[in-house]
Parts: structure tokens; C-alpha cells; sequence
């Protein structure tokens, strides 16, 4: 029986140090499986330089001397980790039967990937790694992330707690996933949505081994605007209810301030002046700053623009469709 190609996905921004230990790790996994005949032996794993600053391109480089297993895809420049994802699993979907993607910093438990795979044959079209526990993150990110799901969840979007992008998915759901044309597209959100076959595989996180987290707070930030701003148009019909709150709260004002004035103590009406502007000028603001947010994401969908950029493409230079034997 002609057994799967399968293609693992690793973004990797800035990741010289973690590099070579991510390769070997990975590739002895894939070799293994390739020699215990579990894999079609044109397997491999795919490197996205998402547009390194550091040695990451030239170690990739050097990983294609040394083996097939290994092969390269590089942006023109830095396009981010979710765009990073998307090209490898379109590149390496047009020719593989399954994709798995994971982080270059091997947090996610690469020894599950066999067991990925096999549930891969039984059936399951996409297979997503759940961590079973947040310890090896820091308080601050856990924290965050916990927030993040509470707020998902409260305005209606169902993500798999504890799920990050390590995940396998078939080469139909690849298929499916790239019909969703949004140019941001918030995988994590998206990939629930698609329907096939799932299922849940558990793993311990680790810490990371070397370098430091590419997510500063900044772009831990936008990544979460742009989950909420994805699914929901909640935010926006939270202004309502905020106007009316805070018109309710100026009407009382306006009593208390009319009180205020026939007992003749209007001297005095500064301070409250002074309050109410700034307040309701502040929540003006919030409204405006949330509206302004989606028409910003209206903006940059109609322009259409390409997700990322891709300057060399040795994977598609080099893997040829599957020969059948
Ligand atoms: N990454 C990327 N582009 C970026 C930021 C990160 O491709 O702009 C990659 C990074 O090399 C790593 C993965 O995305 O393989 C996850 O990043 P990191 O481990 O720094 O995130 P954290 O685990 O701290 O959330
Ligand atoms: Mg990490």
C-alpha cells in the first residue's frame, strides 16, 4: 500500500539558535517513520523563513545540502507567523496527502507526531494538538491567553482552548482552508469552522530551548484584535450599549444639575462641566477607535493585497508529484 506524504510545516523568524536541534529532532522523526515504512519516503520537512534578520536562511541553506529531508521556502520579508503557516501549507498542500505544523522552537511535543499520523489513517482529516497544561508559559502569558478565550468565547467564537497551531491537517482540508480568501485570516478561528473529521491530541508544552519568544506583547496584541475582529461584530454593538448607559448617566446630570440651579448654587458647575466633557469626549473616542477597526479591515480586504511574499521556493523546485510504486 502507497503510505502518505507527509509535509511538517515550521515558521521560523529569526531562529539560528534553535535551528539546528529543530531539524535534527524533526527529521529523525521523519526518517524513523520513513524507514518503518509509515511514510511515503518523499516526506519532509518544510522551513518558512518568514524573512529572518540572522543566520536562519543560510542554516536552512545548508540543511538542503545535507538532505532531502529538508527543504526551504523564504518571504521577501517579515510577513508573520499566520501568513508564514499559510504559505507552507499552500506550497506543500498542492503535493503532499497531510501537513502538520509546528513552531520552530519544538514547545509543542514533536514525539506525538507519529500518533498525529495515525490518526491521520484512521480517518481524521484534521488532528489538533491540545496542551494539557500552561505551566512551562510564563504567568504573564498565561494570563493573556486565558483572557483571550474568556472574551473569544463570551462574543461567540468557539476555539479550542490550549490548541495553538500545531495541528495536522489533510490534504482536502489544506484544500478547504485556502477556499477562505480573507487575507487575515485567523487560523486558529478558521480551521474549527472547516467540518471534516477531527480529533484532540493531548501534549505537555514545553519551554523554549533557545532564542526568545518572536511574539513581544505588541504583536500578542494584534494577533487577539485580529480574533475578535474576525469573527465578531460584538465590539461594535457594545458601543450601543455604552452609549445608553452613558446617556442615561448624562440625563441624570442634566437633573442634577438643573437642581442645582434653581436652589442657586450654579458657581460651582465647573468641575461637573469639566467631568462630563472629558468622559463622554473618552468614550466618543472608544466608539470611534472600534468602528474605525473594522472599517481599517474593510480597508485592507477590498485591496486585495497578497498575504506574503515568496522569494525562493525550493520546495516546489524540488518535489515532484508522488511516483506511484
Ligand atoms: N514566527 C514567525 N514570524 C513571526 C513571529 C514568529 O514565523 O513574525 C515563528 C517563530 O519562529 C516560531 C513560531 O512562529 O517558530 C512561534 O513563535 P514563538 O515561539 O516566538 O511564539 P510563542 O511560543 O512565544 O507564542
Ligand atoms: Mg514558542
Amino acid at each position: 500500500m502507497q503510505q502518505p506524504r507527509l509535509t511538517i510545516i515550521v515558521p521560523c523568524y529569526n531562529e539560528e539558535e534553535m535551528l539546528p536541534t529543530s531539524a535534527k529532532v524533526l527529521g529523525e522523526i521523519l526518517q524513523k517513520m520513513i524507514q518503518s515504512n509509515q511514510l511515503n519516503r518523499d516526506s519532509c520537512v518544510l522551513f518558512v523563513d518568514d524573512g529572518s534578520a540572522d543566520q536562519t536562511w543560510a542554516l536552512i541553506k545548508g540543511l538542503e545540502q545535507q538532505s532531502a529531508l529538508y527543504c526551504g521556502l523564504k518571504f521577501s520579508r517579515n510577513f508573520g507567523h499566520q501568513n508564514a503557516l499559510m504559505a507552507g501549507m499552500k506550497v506543500a498542500g498542492e503535493t503532499s496527502d497531510a501537513v502538520i505544523t509546528i513552531d520552530a522552537d519544538l514547545q509543542d511535543d514533536p514525539t506525538v507526531i507519529p500518533e498525529m499520523v495515525a490518526r491521520f489513517k484512521a480517518g481524521s482529516d484534521v488532528v489538533l494538538g491540545v496542551r494539557n497544561d500552561r505551566s512551562s508559559d510564563s504567568r504573564f502569558k498565561r494570563w493573556t491567553a486565558e483572557t483571550f478565550y474568556t472574551v473569544m468565547r463570551k462574543i461567540g467564537v468557539q476555539l479550542v482552548p490550549d490548541h495553538a497551531d500545531f495541528r495536522l491537517l489533510s490534504q482536502r482540508a489544506v484544500t478547504a482552508l485556502m477556499t477562505y480568501s480573507e487575507t487575515n485570516l485567523f487560523l486558529r478561528g478558521i480551521v474549527p469552522q472547516l467540518g471534516f473529521p477531527t480529533t484532540k491530541l493531548y501534549y505537555q508544552r514545553k519551554p523554549r530551548l533557545a532564542g526568545e519568544s518572536k511574539y513581544p506583547l505588541k504583536k500578542m496584541i494584534s494577533f487577539a484584535m485580529n480574533g475578535i475582529t474576525s469573527f465578531s461584530i460584538a465590539p461594535i454593538k457594545a458601543i450601543l450599549s455604552i452609549g445608553v448607559v452613558i446617556s442615561g448617566v448624562s440625563l441624570l446630570m442634566m437633573i442634577f444639575a438643573l437642581v442645582q440651579h434653581l436652589l442657586g448654587n450654579t458657581v460651582d458647575g465647573w468641575a461637573s462641566l469639566m467631568t462630563s466633557l472629558w468622559f463622554l469626549g473618552g468614550v466618543q473616542l472608544i466608539g470611534i477607535s472600534i468602528v474605525g477597526e473594522y472599517v481599517g479591515k474593510i480597508f485592507a480586504e477590498v485591496k486585495h493585497r497578497p498575504r506574503y511574499i515568496i522569494e525562493t521556493d525550493d520546495y516546489t523546485a524540488t518535489q515532484q508529484p508522488a511516483v506511484l510504486t
